[in-house]
């Protein structure tokens, strides 16, 4: 994984001569360190899997040419969706703006997603959307959140097999907190999970190896 790769001595030196002399066998590799075959078989296993270096069958190994962010960059470009969504928090297209707050209270979640009687996704609900109409003088058990909502077809959604990297960047340019991930039925879109900001700070974590 990316968050290995720092080198050890020994791995270095390997690199350096697959740089110099590549395609190489691990056999000359070995002679040229002084070790056996066995011994560099686990740093070689290593710098192939991490994507230092390349193996051919009959060929030998070569340098691959690839740095530290470009291996990084491989990484976050296999991130999908359906890897690291998280559960989507939904209320009914009916509930008041009061409930809708409880429930993202209750939830601890910043974003809502409303659905209709059918499940099938209707609105998108945010923290701003809710205090927005707080700060006004209505009543707010009597204030259905449909009135309130993003609705349909305004929401940016995404699906099981996007990627990561790809939902990051429409939550930037949309100035967004979260995405529904959405599966598509007849009857429109079925809400089946959610991508966040927060998911996004987890995956950064994670790829530093934390
Ligand atoms: P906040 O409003 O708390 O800053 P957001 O930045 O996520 O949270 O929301 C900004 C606005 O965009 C809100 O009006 C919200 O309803 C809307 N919104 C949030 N998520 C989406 C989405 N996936 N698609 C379309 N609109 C959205």
């Amino acid at each position: 994984m990316v968050s290995k790769i720092e080198l050890n001595k020994r791995q270095e030196k390997i690199v350096e001569i697959v740089k110099g002399s590549g395609p190489i066998t691990g056999e000359q590799i070995a002679d040229q360190l002084n070790l056996t075959r066995a011994t560099l078989r686990p740093d070689l296993a290593i710098l192939t899997m991490t994507g230092y270096l390349e193996a051919r069958p009959r060929v030998g190994y070569y340098f691959t040419g690839k740095k530290n962010n470009q291996l990084l960059t491989d990484e976050l470009k296999k991130l999908k969706v359906k890897d690291y969504q998280s559960i989507p928090i939904v209320v009914s297209v009916n509930v008041s703006v009061y409930d809708a707050i409880c429930t993202m209270f209750l939830e601890d979640v910043g974003t809502l997603f409303v659905v209709d009687d059918q499940s099938i996704l209707v609105g998108v609900l945010s923290r701003k959307d809710l205090l927005r109409t707080s700060i006004g003088k209505q009543e707010l058990t009597s204030i259905p959140v449909n009135i309130i909502m993003t609705r349909m077809p305004n929401i940016t959604v995404c699906r099981h097999d996007d990627l990561i990297l790809d939902v990051a960047h429409v939550l930037i340019d949309k100035q967004i907190d979260a995405l529904p991930v959405v599966k598509d039925t007849e009857k429109g879109l079925e809400v089946i999970g959610r991508v966040t900001k927060t998911n996004m700070t987890k995956i950064l974590v994670s790829l530093a190896g934390n």
